[in-house]
C-alpha cells in the first residue's frame, strides 16, 4: 500500500499510478492528504455487468440512470473518507492512525460512463469531450459523431485527406471545458 513512498520506478518507465500526471497534480494540490503515504487513491471501475469496488449491482441488464440508487451510498462513504478521518488499523505495523481517500480515477467504457456521470450517451452532444461543440450528424435514422481529426495536430496529413467526407479538416480541437462549464 506505501509502495509508491519508498520505491520509485526506473526513469521513463510508467508502472504504478504513481509514475502518472493525475497522481502528481492531486500531490500538488493536496500536500497535506499527500503526505501520510497510508491515505487511499481510489479507482472506481465500471462496465455493463455493473461490478463497483465491493458493490455488485444485482441483475441482468445494466441499470442504466438508476445506477444513482446503487451509488448513493457509495458517494456518501467516499465523501466520508474523503472530507472526514476514518481511525484506522495499520496491520503492517500494529499501530492506528486517521486515515482519509480520495476518489482518482474512474475506469470505464461509454456507456457505462454515461450512467456513471449523468452524460447522455445518445444525440448530438453525445461526446463528453467535445460537449457542446460534439460534430454529430444524422446519417439514415442515426446521430453519429464525426470529425475526430480536430484532435490531430495542425499540420497532420490525414487533415487535408479528402477521403473522411470530402472536405480538409482545418478546425482546432474543440475547448476545454471546466467543471463550472459541465455542471451548467
Ligand atoms: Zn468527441
Amino acid at each position: 500500500m506505501i509502495w509508491h513512498s519508498t520505491r520509485r520506478s526506473e526513469e521513463g518507465t510508467m508502472c504504478h499510478p504513481v509514475d502518472g500526471s493525475s497522481w502528481k497534480e492531486f500531490d500538488q494540490n493536496y500536500p497535506k492528504f499527500s503526505r501520510e503515504p497510508r491515505n487511499v487513491r481510489l479507482g472506481l471501475a465500471a462496465d455493463e455487468t455493473s461490478l463497483m469496488l465491493s458493490l455488485l449491482i444485482p441483475g441482468l441488464k445494466s441499470p442504466g440512470k438508476d445506477i444513482d440508487v446503487f451509488l448513493r451510498p457509495l458517494v456518501e462513504e467516499l465523501k466520508q473518507l474523503c472530507q472526514t478521518r476514518v481511525h484506522t488499523k495499520d496491520a503492517a505495523t500494529n499501530t492506528f492512525f486517521t486515515m482519509k481517500a480520495a476518489l482518482l480515477w474512474t475506469i470505464n467504457d461509454y456507456p457505462a460512463r454515461s450512467s456513471l456521470s449523468g452524460w447522455s450517451g445518445h444525440g448530438y452532444k453525445a461526446c463528453p469531450t467535445c460537449n457542446e461543440d460534439t460534430p454529430s450528424i444524422s446519417v439514415t435514422n442515426k446521430i453519429v459523431c464525426v470529425g475526430h481529426r480536430r484532435f490531430l495536430a495542425a499540420n497532420h496529413p490525414l487533415r487535408k485527406n479528402l477521403n473522411f467526407n470530402g472536405k480538409q479538416e482545418i478546425r482546432p480541437p474543440p475547448r476545454q471545458f471546466s467543471n463550472a462549464d459541465i455542471k451548467a
